[in-house]
């Protein structure tokens, strides 16, 4: 059995802007993104706003089409599977939502919202999904009566681990979790963080962990992707993305971390992204790095492997011995 349960090749997700959007051209959200998610570890995937992460999840997902590339998941190739072909794998692989509100049906009590999933995928007695249900709640650390609320009765973080229970009714084997805790104060942050990583022991489950911040991804990721603009421009083991950042594009996002609870201090990243229907031409950071030269606007830097399991996209970087 292959170590790798999920892997992109080349994905590529671009839309027709509409109503004069985006000059009326092409949107490109996701540009030849290759990727592989090992079984049981967490890959976490952070880049500004904009960068094309949450496309990526849903892609990854095939919630989205890709205009181009391969989804494959435990070896089997979904990118042309459609409809009821792919029930085997949306029992397998599901989705946390950042707004575990919004994801939630307000009218429905949580114990119906958990026992939907079940009742979609045909699983269990009515009797059956009632005691599973108890089950999973107890599993994400909620009290039985629970069950019987409602969504707006819930703090916030009761509200995500309900999510979480929902998603694991189904019994998956990889979670993608798109921005999980970024709508929870910090405090809370951490107790469904620790709740993600005690699941992942006991379950072996295996993550996708979408995240803007770094201090969250530094306590969950295994390995780390950095996108800009719909592209990969850096994976490591986090460890070593933390310690030794080779992209400038890392290095700047990694030297904002102090600041992000500052008013008073000038931003290290300059500037916006620039918008994704007009792309700046070579590499699309050249605008806002700091390292650029004229050759960084010709040229499309090609991933280049530069450490054991570590590679960057970038002009700059020397391949490793
Ligand atoms: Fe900066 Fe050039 Fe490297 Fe892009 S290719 S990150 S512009 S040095």
């Amino acid at each position: 059995m292959s170590d790798v349960l999920l892997a992109a090749r080349g994905l590529t997700v671009r839309y027709r802007a509409r109503d004069g959007l985006f000059g009326g051209g092409e949107l490109r959200a996701l540009e030849d993104v290759s990727l592989e998610v090992r079984r049981g570890e967490t890959l976490a995937v952070v880049g500004e706003s904009g960068s094309g992460k949450t496309t990526l999840a849903r892609a990854l997902l095939r919630l989205v089409e890709p205009s181009s590339g391969t989804i494959t998941f435990d070896g089997q190739d979904l990118t042309h599977l459609a409809g009821r072909e792919l029930a085997p794998f949306r029992k397998r692989a599901q989705l946390v939502f950042q707004d575990a509100e919004g994801s939630l049906d307000p009218r429905l009590t949580v114990g119906a919202s958990v026992g939907e999933a079940l009742a979609i995928h045909r699983i269990g007695t009515r009797a059956e999904r009632a005691t599973r249900v108890e089950a999973l709640l107890a599993k994400v650390q909620l009290p039985a009566d629970v069950a019987a609320r409602l969504p707006h009765e819930l703090s916030g973080g009761q509200r995500q681990r309900v999510g979480i229970a929902r998603a694991l009714a189904v019994e998956p084997e990889l979670l993608v979790a798109d921005e999980p805790v970024s709508a929870l104060d910090v405090s809370i942050q951490a107790q469904v963080l620790n709740l993600f990583t005690q699941l992942q022991r006991e379950l072996g489950l295996t993550y996708v962990f979408i995240s803007h911040d770094l201090r969250v991804v530094q306590t969950v990721a295994d390995r780390v992707a950095v996108m800009y603009l719909g592209r990969i421009v850096e994976t490591a083991p986090a460890a070593e993305l933390f310690a030794n950042p080779r992209h400038p594009y890392t290095r700047a996002l990694l030297a904002a971390v102090p600041r992000l609870d500052s008013t008073d201090a000038a931003p290290v990243l300059r500037g916006e992204p620039p918008s994704p229907s007009a792309p700046p031409s070579g590499c699309a950071f050249h605008p806002r790095c700091p390292q650029a030269t004229e050759r960084c606007r010709r040229e499309l830097p090609q991933p280049v492997r530069v450490g054991v399991d570590h590679v960057a996209a970038c002009v700059l970087a020397e391949p490793a011995p």
